[in-house]
């Protein structure tokens, strides 16, 4: 096992704004790692630091072994690739795959060679002579892709590159760009807002908020077992439905609370009579049956349908979602029936929002 990056105790300020707060990450070599948070949890202040574009304020960052605390951008050896692309508008595509090697003193042949090698790998072998604004966005991304690739860098760095483009060529962007990562034996780091992309893309998922790591792992795990309410809400969509409930008086079920209606539900391990809790149930883990056949009864709210799926909010506080294959026959106004899968029941603290065990 090889780290190619690592962090440890990295915090960062801004003046006196606490951007990233103990950060601790260790990538190994080859991994795909997604930063996944909302607006302003710091994740492209991470990103950036790695570059070296902001100064950690303290802690150790470290690059295939090698400390980084001090060491200019351009003497990391990553390569970084930006939503707006960052071309140079008035050189082709070849001058800008070629450009970074002929400052770095390689020969104009020997650089057109790798342009070359590295374009029939991004499929933009017959767009060399075209300059940027001649491309489609999908096309102007495998350039600075391409850009990056051609320098052989100890890491990518991509910071939401694929927000400027379309949710069909969003969908296709994102398989190329983890095929190429595949490809090239790369280890990437991956900034994205996208909690979807992030899921389908990275090996390894940090989830971030308020400059803190709220939870980082393999996808599915993150999924199957959310460390806290704020992972267990951010990661899957529809989002996970919560509930307030309170721990029956032998601790060995819970009550949900639905206003008018409540639910009793069997607990798989026994907690503290009477204790406040969240209970989380994830769309896909209600059925809807008859009327007084489930373990609740609710009034259907909305009914959106998809084609291939249908989402079904109920009129309750908090609502809840239900997400159903196919078509389905209920309507708004409907009383329904709830089955809840308990093996599938998440229990959060109703004060820290922790996961219960
Ligand atoms: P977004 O998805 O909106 O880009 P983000 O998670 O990438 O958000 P950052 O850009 O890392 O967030 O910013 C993290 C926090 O640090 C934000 O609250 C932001 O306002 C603050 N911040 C970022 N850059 C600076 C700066 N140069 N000076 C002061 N505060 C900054």
């Amino acid at each position: 096992m090889t780290l190619q990056i690592e962090l440890n105790g990295v915090n960062k300020y801004y003046g006196a704004f606490h951007a990233l707060k103990d950060i601790n990450l260790a990538i190994e070599k080859g991994t795909f790692v997604a930063l996944v948070g909302p607006s302003g949890c710091g994740k492209s202040t991470l990103l950036r630091s790695l570059a070296g574009l902001e100064k950690i304020s303290t802690g150790e960052m470290k690059i295939a072994g090698q400390l980084m605390n001090n060491v200019p951008p351009r003497k990391r050896d990553v390569a970084m690739v930006f939503q707006s692309y960052a071309l140079y508008p008035h050189m082709t595509v070849e001058e800008n795959l070629t450009y970074s090697l002929r400052i770095r003193g390689v020969k104009k042949a020997e650089a057109r060679k790798a342009a070359e090698e590295v374009a029939a790998t991004t499929g933009l072998s017959h767009l060399m002579k075209r300059y940027p604004r001649e491309l489609s966005g999908g096309q102007r991304q495998r350039v600075a892709m391409s850009r990056a690739i051609i320098r052989h860098p100890k890491a990518f760095l991509f910071d939401e590159p694929l927000s400027n483009l379309d949710a069909a060529l969003r969908v296709h962007m994102r398989k190329e760009i983890r095929a190429l990562h595949d490809r090239l034996h790369a280890t990437s780091v991956y900034v994205t807002h996208d909690q979807i992309e992030a899921m389908t893309m990275a090996d390894h998922v940090v989830v971030m908020r308020d400059g803190v790591i709220e939870q980082q792992g393999r996808p599915l795990d993150l999924y199957d077992r959310p460390a806290n309410r704020f992972v267990a809400g951010f990661i899957g969509s529809p989002a996970m439905n919560f509930i307030p409930a309170v721990v029956g008086e032998d601790g060995t079920h819970v009550l949900l609370n639905l206003g008018t209606t409540q639910a009793r539900l069997a607990l798989a391990d026994p907690l503290a009579p009477g204790r406040a809790v969240t209970a989380g149930i994830r769309p896909e883990h209600i059925r809807i049956v008859a009327a007084g056949q489930g373990a609740f009864d609710v009034p259907v709210g909305v009914v959106e349908s998809t084609g291939s799926a249908t989402y079904i909010t109920s009129a309750t506080q908090p609502e809840l979602t239900v997400v159903e294959t196919g078509r389905g026959d209920v309507r708004g106004g409907d009383i329904i029936g709830l089955s809840i899968d308990t093996m599938q029941l998440h229990l959060f603290d109703a004060e820290t929002g922790k996961r219960l065990e």
